[in-house]
Order: C-alpha cells, then sequence, then structure tokens
C-alpha cells in the first residue's frame, strides 16, 4: 500500500527533507557513468568551486561526502581536534536536540565536551561562552562548536556574536559549526565571520535528496587537520586532497546521480542569487509568525533575534497534543507538519518554510493548519494567519526577475 498517495500534491512542510525541484529531480534521472573519466572529474572540479559560494568563502575547502549531516558533523572535531587520549580538548557546545545529538556523538568518540546548557527555545548562552573563554588562559578549548540553526526550537544562534568574543578573548580555539538546516536559506559568511568548519546537508535548504554531506574547513582547520591525532579513515581529508591534487577528486566511487542534481541545484540557486533566496525564506519567516500571531499562539523562540526563517515551532495550549495536529494534518489534507522533538515533543509542531518553495504554497500549508487547529478543539478563526501572512507576502514579494 502506498501511504504517500493523495489526491493532489503532498504540501511538504517540515524542516527537511524538502521539496525537490523537477530540475534537479530530471538532472539525477540518468544512468551511472565511470567516475574515473574525464568528465566527472570535470563536473566535480565545478562543485567544488561552486560550492564554497553557498558558504560565502573564497579560502575554504569544500568536501562533498555520500553521507547525511549526522556523519558530516564528525568531520569538524574529527578532522582538526582528537580524542581525550591525545590533547584533553574540550568543545563547548550549545545544548538543543541538534546539539545534544552533536554532543553524544563527540562523547562516544572520546572528545571532552564541556557543555553550555541553554533552555530550549532560547538562544546560545554566549555570557556562559564568554565566562569559560575567559577563564581558559591555557587555551585548552580547541573549539567552539554550535548549531548555526536549531531544526527542533526554531533558534537560530547569532555566529558574529561567537567570533567577537573569541577575537575579545585572542581565544585561538576553532569555531566548528552545524549549519543544516541554515545554510542556503539563512545568512551565513564563513570568512567574515573566522567560521573554521562548516557543514550542511543536501536535504535541507540545497532542495536534494538526501544523502550528500557538504563541509567546509577553513585554511586554519586544514592546518590543524594536518596533526590532529584523532583516527579516521573515510572521513580523512588528507585523503581527499591527495585525489584533489591529482584532478581526479575522489578517494572512492561518488554518487554520480546527486553530484548532477547538486549542479542543477547550485544553477538554480544562482539564477535566483543567493540573496535573494536569503531573502525569499526571511519573507516567509516571518509570514509565517504572523500567522501563528494571528492564531493567538506561541512561538517556541523566545526572542526576537533568535527568530529562525527556516522553521518556526508552534507551541499548542495544554489542553492539545501537537502529535495530533500533525497526525491530522497528514491524514486529512496531505499536510506532513514537523513533530515536537524531544523536550518538546507533544507541545510544538513545526512548520518548515525552507528550501524550493513559494510564498503561495507557504499559504495553502497555513490554511491547512488552521483547518487543523479547528479539528483538534482551538477556536482559531479560519483565514486569520492566512490573512496576516499575505498581507506581508503582498507587500514585500518580489517580481520573478526571469519574468519581468
Ligand atoms: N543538524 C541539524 C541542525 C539538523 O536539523 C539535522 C537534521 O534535521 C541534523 C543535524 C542531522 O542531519 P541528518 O538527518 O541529515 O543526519
Amino acid at each position: 500500500m502506498d501511504f504517500v498517495y493523495g489526491p493532489g500534491k503532498n504540501h511538504l512542510f517540515v524542516p527537511g527533507p524538502v521539496n525537490i525541484p523537477e530540475p534537479v529531480i530530471r538532472a539525477m534521472n540518468r544512468n551511472n557513468e565511470d567516475y574515473r573519466s574525464p568528465a566527472i572529474p570535470a563536473l566535480t572540479k565545478t562543485l567544488l568551486e561552486d560550492v564554497k559560494k553557498i558558504f560565502k568563502t573564497t579560502s575554504g575547502t569544500p568536501f562533498l561526502i555520500p553521507t547525511t549531516g549526522t556523519a558530516s558533523s564528525i568531520h569538524p572535531s574529527a578532522c582538526t581536534t582528537a580524542p581525550v587520549p591525545h590533547q584533553l580538548p574540550s568543545n563547548n557546545q550549545f545544548l538543543d536536540q541538534f546539539s545534544l545529538l552533536w554532543i553524544d556523538q563527540q562523547q562516544r568518540l572520546n572528545f571532552r565536551v564541556d557543555v553550555i546548557e541553554s533552555e530550549w527555545g532560547r538562544g546560545a548562552d554566549l555570557d556562559a561562552l564568554a565566562s569559560k573563554l575567559e577563564a581558559d588562559r591555557s587555551h585548552t578549548i580547541k573549539a567552539v562548536c554550535i548549531v548555526h540553526n536549531e531544526t527542533a526550537t526554531g533558534v537560530t544562534n547569532d555566529l558574529a556574536a561567537v567570533r567577537k568574543l573569541l577575537d575579545g578573548y585572542r581565544h585561538p580555539a576553532l569555531v566548528l559549526v552545524d549549519g543544516v538546516s541554515s545554510i542556503c536559506a539563512i545568512d551565513f559568511r564563513m570568512d567574515e565571520w573566522g567560521v573554521d568548519v562548516a557543514l550542511t546537508g543536501s536535504q535541507k535548504a540545497l532542495s536534494m535528496p538526501t544523502g550528500m554531506g557538504i563541509v567546509c574547513a577553513s585554511p586554519k582547520a586544514m592546518e590543524a587537520a594536518k596533526t590532529a591525532k584523532s583516527v579516521r579513515v573515510f572521513f580523512d581529508w588528507n585523503d581527499y586532497l591527495k585525489f584533489y591534487k591529482l584532478g581526479t577528486f575522489w578517494p572512492y566511487t561518488p554518487s554520480i546521480q546527486l553530484l548532477y542534481g547538486l549542479r542543477t541545484a547550485l544553477d538554480l540557486l544562482f539564477e535566483e542569487g543567493l540573496d535573494n533566496v536569503i531573502a525569499r525564506h526571511s519573507r516567509l519567516g516571518k509570514a509565517t509568525r504572523l500567522a501563528v500571531e494571528a492564531w493567538g499562539l506561541k512561538n517556541c523562540t523566545q526572542r526576537e533575534d533568535w527568530f529562525s526563517d527556516t522553521v518556526t515551532a508552534v507551541v499548542v495550549p495544554p489542553y492539545i497534543n501537537s502529535a495530533d495536529v500533525v497526525k491530522r494534518a497528514w491524514t486529512r489534507y496531505n499536510l506532513s507538519l514537523g513533530l515536537g522533538l524531544n523536550k518538546v515533543a507533544g507541545k510544538v509542531f513545526r512548520i518548515g518554510h525552507l528550501g524550493n518553495l513559494n510564498e503561495l504554497q507557504l499559504l495553502g500549508c497555513l490554511s491547512g493548519v488552521e483547518m487543523v487547529l479547528r479539528d483538534v478543539g482551538y477556536p482559531v478563526k479560519l483565514g486569520s494567519g492566512v490573512a496576516a501572512a499575505a498581507a506581508h507576502l503582498r507587500n514585500t514579494t518580489p517580481m520573478i526577475t526571469s519574468r519581468i
């Protein structure tokens, strides 16, 4: 039985995986090829050059890895520092769902992790980080790890502020960033903010299938990788570099289809213009938040400067289980919303507004959410959120440049 089929299109509003544009689907619909022929290295060369643009770096070294965000997030620490027995590094992290997973991963890999806790729905506690950096005169902290956009709560952290703190204390720690649900959708500036390693996953704002991790390392991180003592094999950047030098690029068999998909995904992004893509996400994020306000519901994110433009976590009243909202949306309206995760399970549902998405698609989702809220017993006025969002979108949506 095909559970996914329903009349019309599924309205996919989870915060990843997201909709894949038709040109990307078509680009990937192809046979395998010999990756040692001249064609794949030539294609790879353009991809490596062009992915740097999504990180806003000219000096970074990118890696395209057949994996997911979770495995890519092994790279930042494993390639640049070492587990406890070698160097006693301590990696600071900020606590929330995806920070939790990253912390768990690093602890299991034997890294010492010094966690800076934050309440769910709040951004990174920069005062606590400042105290740690100030106290760390002997520079035992090797890396500050931070999730740019917390997908569980819709919190975007201020990376420029983290850089400013490190510079203020003249602290040499590397800045390692999980940008899985931000890069290509929320302003991210690797060079300007002095980020040393950043990563994203193909199924988020790049609007591709899952299966490709994209990691980028600064010159300082590349230098650290030369002496980092972590045991690593498949993820060893040095192996990649050998093949980069040879001009063949691949230390193993790449996914041919994903490479062609990435080529088209990047072409579409550049055609729209990366800054326009970011502005579109900002518009959609704001419209969603206006709808939530009009429904009389709260955003899980506690402060405006942390609001995420890729995902909004909506807090439901205590008499409603948010899992029922998600279930009802899918079973009745063919609308896929994000479940509340971990500490906010049952308390929030998430509207993902990232990737290849436009204003009218979002309005469809918002009208679906209104119907679902009424179904589960929340007395929302039908059309209230849609009207608030539409008013904002009508005022801010630009002409489609290619059609003028
Ligand atoms: N980090 C963040 C911020 C995420 O949102 C996710 C997935 O949603 C991950 C890491 C894990 O990525 P993946 O599911 O591709 O392994």
